[in-house]
């Protein structure tokens, strides 16, 4: 493709794409990006420009772009059979998905509600909760416990249990009001967050206390906890630690609550363990999973759940107690194979010990960040690098979000052919686990010298 070719591919782009998560404005002056191929880590534009993807596509990529298993499985099943409605109807894909999934997934976890994206896996599990405890006799359990810096989606519900006001404040007229409990969030730049030298399980052990409080308070009228195991991703890679996960599961049995996982951007390895609940030995009542479900390929989302909790569903159809939810494209059998294709290579060797070992190099190779006056944090767990910028570092005092110190060093990654999109002030990385060592050296070397150039002035 020519250079007058991709001009016009993103003219034609900003004349009729709306694009997500977008001040469609900024593209008078920030070039939208223009790309033709994907190949491993790797994205590549037209006259071959290639950029390394470091955030994998939105976090939805594993095994790097066009893997040749999950292509010649899709092939072989675009041969076979498109689509097949999941009500009434059954197919191979959707069976073996399932049954590999139950056996995989923590605990008892055993009964796959599909959807085809995350935010509606995490309405099935809204839902689902609520609805249960309809049928068990307590319809007055209509609330929904959420962190503070939590973010599980777009759609109204799933964005009502998002306490991230950047997504969520210009609807929020239309929205549940969950009851929000200040996270666990080991990151240092929130106010009142983590004080330095505390260590991050006494700020999670001192912070859980305030959800004890809520669950003495509300359990009576509350369905589910919902919490994004260990990262919240969108609202800036807050990381916090397992203990937090282990006392939120054992008071939500205490009080009768149910626990939603949302593991769509931390499950299959990228904490370091297959499933991110799995660090603190937890089995929750709802698993939703998502992006690397398909290995990046297609979307798709299912939203897990015991025997018991399906059993309060199980009746005669005149008691009124099915779960209606549907969507047109549940279990489509092509999003099934990519997920079982993606299945079958984290099957193939020791993903999470592999993932823990580049994120430790990863880290290891921003080491000097520590040392520098606008580095408020740097933090790591598993194959998720975050680093936050700051007018003054070691007094953790933020820049101004206008100032968007971020979207320049994604503008300098991308002079030299590295995606970096930030969140804010966060700097991050998430890339597939095909990246070689060299490739994080290069990363970490690229993002260094654009975060020495986007906090110059
Ligand atoms: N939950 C979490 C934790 C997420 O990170 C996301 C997406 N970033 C979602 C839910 C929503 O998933 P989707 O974008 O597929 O609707």
């Amino acid at each position: 493709m020519s250079k007058d070719s991709a001009a016009a591919l993103v003219e034609r782009s900003l004349a009729h794409v709306w694009h997500p998560c977008t001040q469609m404005k900024d593209h008078e002056w920030l070039p939208l990006v223009p790309i033709t191929r994907g190949e491993g880590a790797w994205l590549y534009g037209p006259d071959d420009k290639r950029y390394f993807d470091a955030v994998s596509a939105w976090w939805t990529n594993l095994f790097g772009h066009r893997h040749p298993h999950i292509v010649s499985r899709l092939k072989e099943q675009l041969d076979t059979l498109d689509h097949v409605m999941l009500a009434g109807f059954t197919h191979p894909p959707v069976v073996e998905l399932s049954e590999r999934l139950a056996r995989i997934t923590p605990g008892d976890l055993s009964r796959c509600m599909y959807t085809d994206n995350g935010s509606s896996a995490v309405e099935v599990a809204l839902k689902m909760s609520h609805h249960y405890w309809v049928n068990s006799g307590k319809p007055e359990k209509t609330r929904f416990i959420a962190l503070s810096g939590s973010y599980h989606g777009e759609t109204l519900g799933a964005l009502a249990v998002s306490s991230t006001g950047l997504y969520r404040d210009a609807y929020k007229q239309l929205l549940l009001e969950p009851i929000v409990v200040r996270g666990p969030d080991c990151g240092i730049l929130e106010p009142g967050g983590r004080p330095p030298g505390r260590s991050w399980e006494d700020h999670a052990r001192a912070r859980f206390k305030e959800m004890e409080r809520a669950l003495e308070q509300y359990a009576d009228t509350t369905a589910a906890v919902i919490v994004e195991p260990l990262i919240q991703c969108a609202s800036g890679m807050r990381m916090w630690p397992p203990i937090y996960l282990k006392l939120l599961s054992e008071a939500c049995k205490r009080h009768g609550v149910h626990l939603i996982a949302d593991e769509i951007a931390v499950g299959f390895c990228r904490t370091g363990k297959l499933f991110a609940c799995e660090w603190a030995d937890v089995t929750p009542d709802f698993m939703c999973l998502s992006k690397g479900l398909t290995g990046g390929t297609l979307p798709l989302a299912v939203c897990l759940t015991n025997e018991h909790i399906y059993q309060a569903f199980y009746d005669d159809y005149a008691s009124g107690k099915a779960f209606l939810h549907s969507h047109s494209y549940t279990g489509n059998p092509i999003t099934c194979t990519a997920a079982l294709a993606t299945l079958d290579i984290l099957e193939q060797r020791d993903w999470p010990a592999h993932v823990r070992n580049l994120g430790q190099r990863l880290y290891g190779a921003l080491s000097e960040l520590s040392r520098h006056p606008h580095v408020a944090d740097i933090r790591q767990q598993g194959l998720v690098v975050a680093v936050d910028l700051a007018q003054d570092g070691p007094a953790a005092k933020p820049y101004a979000a206008g100032e968007r110190r971020g979207l320049r060093v994604y503008q300098h990654g991308l002079t030299r052919g590295a995606l970096l999109r930030p969140l804010g002030n966060t700097v991050y990385f998430m890339p597939p686990y095909v990246t070689t060592p060299e490739e994080i050296d290069w990363l970490a070397e690229v993002a260094i010298e654009g975060i020495h150039s986007a906090t110059a002035d």
